[in-house]
């Protein structure tokens, strides 16, 4: 299915061509979900309405009206992204039958452009996870192999992109979960830097950390969707009054004199030899198109997995005690007093990682415990941004591999959370600096299985990491032909 495998502005020079119709595209994409997904599991609601919204376009298109940016191009959504009259899950159980009364402002965005929201992706439950084993309505799979997990949390959104079942999708990482998955399954996935995008409609897992972006098929798209999605919001008092440049112009500039820097505390042992060895050969071509690439020291690198999971979780079991079974979501039926009511409706409506964050949360936040833990944790959190903040005096860009590893078996760490917590060792620290950071597939191992890196940027700089990736994207392609 040809038309399928399109990226976003593809497809929408064949409607300005009116070689094809929005409605005749919305249908193929229906009939692929209804066959694939089955197995693969990307999506948990498919928007039937897909299709009128659709017909109203074909009309559109057939007056010779004009289009506007992403008139007519269907986007999967992740759950925990309110879509006002679209159930938004959040893959719990807590909040299985929530149907939000309102539009998260990036999904108010994306329709004011006139994109169609084809239906709302898998993750794991409340993005607590690096596997979407962990949603409470099953797993997703990895579009290129079945047997393996597509990452997390938003693994259903990254799957549907890699698998050719959405144009693009929106993801959120907290502490890696739009990278992490992106690389597993072989596409282009953007956190944008802090504040560059509202979290207003986001389900807030930890909101210091969490950002919405763009999950593509190609470096173009990315850069599309994140200037229709980013910019001041007064309903996000974190969003920042910033221009937002118009992304695609930087795609092209020459890489010339781009100084680089790759972190020797990225390069740790038990890495993936292959993955490794991919690094090495993107870090030549970049040489190759002028950039100058020099290795540099984070010295507190080793201290982010540790510093996220207690500010992660902290933040996390304050913001889930708004699910007590009285404003929304499920509600235990058997109960004798209030506060049974909300102990049975928590136990019975959360998956067991959640349980076990909100009782961490709650563990370091406690008196007594507070300082030793949360408050340090505050304190090692600037040190890791001031090791980002002195490599940036004098580089553009740090390169680095967006996982140690290649996409895991099903099962292989479901039971052991430690083992699972390390796979975002790469890409936690950069939330924690509040950085733009983007996976960028480059290619596939002996056993073909995606493998991405990551390309993190200084603050707003968004425009650079675009332009790396769009012309490493070129050499890639051509290299692969
Ligand atoms: N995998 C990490 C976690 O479990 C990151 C999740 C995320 O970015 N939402 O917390």
């Amino acid at each position: 299915m040809e038309i399928l495998k399109l990226g976003v502005w593809e497809l929408k020079e064949l409607y300005k061509k009116k070689e094809i119709k929005p409605s005749e595209v919305v249908s193929l994409l229906f009939e692929e979900i209804y066959k694939k997904d089955k197995e693969i599991h990307s999506y948990l609601y498919i928007n039937e309405k897909a299709i009128d919204e659709a017909k109203k376009i074909d009309e559109k298109i057939a007056k010779g009206e004009e289009l506007r940016e992403l008139e007519g191009i269907p986007i999967s959504i992740k759950d925990n992204i309110c879509t006002k009259g679209i159930p938004t899950t959040c893959a719990s159980k807590i909040l299985q039958n929530f149907i939000p009364p309102y539009d998260a402002t990036c999904i108010e965005k994306l329709k004011s452009v006139g994109a169609i929201i084809i239906g709302k992706t898998n993750m794991d439950e409340f993005a607590f996870g690096s596997s979407t084993e962990n949603s409470a309505f099953g797993p997703t799979k990895n579009p290129f192999d079945l047997d393996r997990v597509p990452g997390g949390s938003s693994g259903g959104s990254t799957a549907a992109v890699g698998a050719n079942l959405c144009f693009a999708s929106l993801g959120s990482d907290t502490g890696g979960s739009i990278r992490q998955p992106s690389a597993f399954c072989g596409v282009v996935g953007m956190k944008p830097t802090y504040g560059r995008v509202s979290r207003y409609g986001l389900v807030a897992f930890a909101s210091s950390l969490d950002q919405i972006g763009p999950i593509t098929k190609n470096v173009r798209d990315n850069a599309i969707l994140l200037k229709i999605i980013s910019g001041k919001d007064k309903y996000d008092s974190t969003s920042v009054e910033l221009d937002v440049p118009e992304y695609t112009n930087f795609l092209e500039n020459s890489l010339k004199d781009i100084r680089i820097g790759v972190p020797k505390e990225y390069f740790i042992e038990g890495i993936e030899k292959e993955i490794e060895e991919k690094i090495y050969k993107i870090l030549k071509i970049l040489e190759s198109e002028g950039c100058k690439i020099e290795e540099i020291s984070l010295p507190h690198t080793s201290y982010g997995i540790a510093t996220y999971y207690i500010i992660a979780t902290a933040e996390a079991s304050s913001n889930l005690a708004r699910f007590d079974g009285v404003k929304y979501g499920y509600r235990s039926k058997n109960y004798k007093n209030l506060m049974e009511m909300y102990m049975k409706t928590r136990g019975e409506g959360f998956g067991e990682e959640v349980k076990r964050r909100i009782i961490l949360g709650t563990y370091v936040l406690s008196s007594g415990y507070y300082e030793a833990y949360y408050l340090k944790a505050q304190k090692v959190r600037t040190l890791i941004k001031n090791d980002f903040e002195n490599a940036f005096k004098k580089l553009d860009i740090i390169l680095t591999p967006t996982t140690p590893e290649l996409p895991f078996k099903i099962g292989e760490k479901k039971d052991d959370p430690l083992k699972m917590y390390l796979s975002d060792i790469f890409t936690v620290n950069i939330n924690l600096a509040g950085l733009p950071a983007i996976n960028i597939p480059c290619g596939f191992s002996s056993n073909r299985l995606p493998i991405g890196i990551q390309i993190i940027g200084d603050y707003f700089k968004e425009e650079k990491i675009l332009n790396l990736s769009y012309i490493l994207e070129r050499c890639i392609e051509k290299e692969v032909k």
